[in-house]
């Protein structure tokens, strides 16, 4: 039962409610204040490459892919 996102396992064990409580109690990632896992992009969630300026919250790569639908211009 190893898989690269503890939330993938959800569909699996949706059948199985005492086994998904178990699951949860021992598996679920730490509740943090601070560091760098609380800020996720709001489109792919990837917590690398953050730009928080003007309320953004997104990746730089979500910011690439969106930037001139949300009205940014490049001028170089
Ligand atoms: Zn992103």
């Amino acid at each position: 039962m190893t898989v690269s996102s503890f939330k993938k396992m959800f569909t699996q064990l949706k059948a199985k409610p005492v086994i998904l409580q178990r699951y949860l109690k021992f598996n679920k990632p730490k509740a943090r204040k601070f560091g760098k896992g609380i800020k996720q992009c709001l489109r792919c969630g990837n917590t690398r490459g953050f730009i928080e300026k003007y309320g953004l919250n997104l990746c730089r790569k979500c910011f690439r892919d969106i930037a001139t639908n949300i009205g940014f211009k490049k001028y170089s």
